[in-house]
């Protein structure tokens, strides 16, 4: 209450944008702690109150709704001074202005997947939810898709013209932050990955200013979009490619422990896969370890174009006897919709490196991860998967040949990303298990290091907060992204004022 009245005497009534005098330094009570309100985020708070959508303070109705339960990692849940939920491009655009004036911290949340503290929210600035601008438009092949929205509504909406989009592989994860990152669905293999089928951006610049960027107009910045993050501006509408698929032909296999070696193989083999017509598949390929049974499974969630069932590209896993196995025929929207990623969890990290494919050397990473979280077994609620994705090398070859390319300049050749996700239920345990996470993947590289199977190349979805992605992109293309982000963002608001997310730094 004490807080509301103190906004209140910050004259709401007043729409212009000079700064304004404050009080400030008062600690602020929230349902996580309390922050210290800064100068910048009460001005910057006040002045977003004008708009039609109004700001939520701590004391307000939606406010857990937004900082707590609209984010996936619990770690992420934080205690920002206000929410703004924009509910146009204009007022995105806006409020970047209001932003630079105030001089106020801000953090940008689209589907609110990315598990970090900080990626996508702050505490005491300013948390911009992009939630409201939830429009689409669904054109003969493309769609446009406003920052609001899951891959699930975008599939959803492709459903009545049989087509799909290329983008996330679970239900819930936000289109936005999936987009700049890169994007690993299942059919990068042919059509590459999400990043590279957006055929145009509308973005709001530091500046406030807005601008449409295609490979026509803004050239240089479109490619930086491509796999570039946060970096340069808020995007508010994606336009993307879609693809003729009324079906997909669906595999779930489950293996026990016994059947590791062969899907480790068969992980391999997909990477490897390089036909001259591809058909398009791909998976989620993980391991689960229970830590009081100490059993370990394997599971395998295959997706391929067309309605051949069951789907020829993973004759692989397959033969290996499992433990389950069920192939199906339908539509992405339909499939999409049984994997859900249900928002908080637990308290988890991620952790990643990448390799040249070795089926045995990769089962040995699998093992020595296995001997490791038996180390960490009491904590509370821990939750250990070894997961693998794939970068196949047509995956590489869509950029490489569509004229634009994208930040990661990676080879046509065929990668493994290995990856530790780790969930936990306490936070007094989070030191001990960030800091295991990180030096047991630094220790795993090493080993395929002196193998001569390391690659530098670190996927941001699937990276710790200790990761700098940007080290593994060819150096040259990180002196233009840099280039880009200065003719772009000249006075740093995307560096200066809003620090989460994987920052190109100075
Ligand atoms: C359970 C789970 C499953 C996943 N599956 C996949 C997968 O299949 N394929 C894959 O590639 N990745 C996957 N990921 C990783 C995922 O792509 C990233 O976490 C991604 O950032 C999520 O996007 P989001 O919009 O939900 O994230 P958010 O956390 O909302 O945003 C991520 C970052 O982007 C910024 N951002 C958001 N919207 C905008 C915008 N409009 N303009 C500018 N910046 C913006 C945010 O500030 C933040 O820094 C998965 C992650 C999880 C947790």
């Amino acid at each position: 209450m004490k807080y509301f009245a103190k906004f209140s005497l910050l004259g709401l009534a007043s729409a212009s944008l000079s700064p304004t005098p404050i009080l400030t330094g008062t600690s602020v009570p929230t349902s996580l702690g309390s922050f210290n309100l800064t100068r910048g985020a009460a001005c910057a708070c006040q002045k977003l109150s004008h708009y039609s959508s109004g700001v939520i303070l701590p004391n307000g109705t939606n406010y857990t709704a937004e900082t707590v339960d609209s984010y996936w990692d619990v770690r992420t849940d934080l205690s920002p001074a206000c929410v703004f939920l924009p509910a146009t491009p204009n007022e995105v655009a806006h409020a970047l202005e209001i932003f630079d004036v105030c001089n106020a911290q801000f953090a940008v949340r689209g589907g609110g997947h990315m598990c970090y503290p900080g990626s996508n929210n702050i505490d005491g600035g300013v948390l911009m939810g992009l939630s409201r601008l939830n429009n689409v438009k669904v054109n003969d092949d493309t769609i446009e898709v406003g920052p609001g929205l899951t891959w699930y509504d975008v599939y959803s909406a492709l459903e009545p013209r049989g087509r799909v989009a290329i983008g996330g592989r679970l239900k819930t994860i936000g289109v936005p932050g999936l987009t700049l990152i890169g994007g690993f669905h299942y059919f990068n293999n042919k059509y590459g990955y999400a990043m590279d089928n957006v055929i145009s951006y509308n973005v709001a610049l530091g500046n406030g200013t807005q601008i449409t960027v295609n490979k026509d107009s803004h050239a240089d910045l479109f490619w930086a979009l491509k796999g570039g993050a946060n970096n340069f501006g808020i995007v508010t509408k994606f336009t993307l490619k879609t693809y003729d698929m009324p079906n997909v032909s669906t595999t779930i296999q489950t293996y026990n422990e016994s059947g590791i070696p062969d899907f480790m193989a068969a992980v391999c083999n997909a990477a490897k896969l390089d036909e001259e017509n591809p058909i398009a598949a791909g998976m989620v390929a993980s391991i689960s370890y229970n830590v009081t049974t100490k059993a370990a499974s394997a599971s395998l969630l295959g997706v391929q174009e067309g309605s051949d069932s069951p789907p020829s590209q993973f004759a692989n896993f397959s033969a290996i006897p499992a433990t389950s196995r069920t192939n199906n025929v339908q539509t992405m929207k339909k499939w999409a919709g049984t994997l859900d990623s249900p928002k908080q969890m637990f308290r988890v990290m991620y952790s990643h490196k990448s390799m040249k494919p070795d089926p045995d050397v990769l089962y040995s990473l699998y093992k020595i991860w296995k001997d490791a979280v038996n180390e960490i077994s009491d904590v509370e609620g821990l939750y250990p998967t070894f997961v693998t994705n794939v970068h196949a090398p047509g995956s590489a070859r869509v950029a490489q040949n569509n004229g634009i390319g994208n930040v990661w300049g990676l080879e046509a050749e065929p990668l493994i990303l290995w990856q530790f996700s780790t969930g936990w239920a306490l936070a007094q345990d989070d030191i001990r298990v960030q800091a295991w996470s990180r030096q047991l993947t630094e220790r795993l590289h090493a080993i395929n290091i002196e193998k001569g199977l390391a690659s530098d190349f670190v996927y941001m979805g699937d990276a710790g907060e200790w990761q700098d992605p940007f080290l593994g992109f060819p150096a040259e293309n990180v002196v233009r992204m840099r280039d880009i982000r200065a003719s772009y963002d000249p006075r740093g608001i995307f560096s200066r004022l809003n620090w989460g997310g994987f920052k190109l730094g100075v």
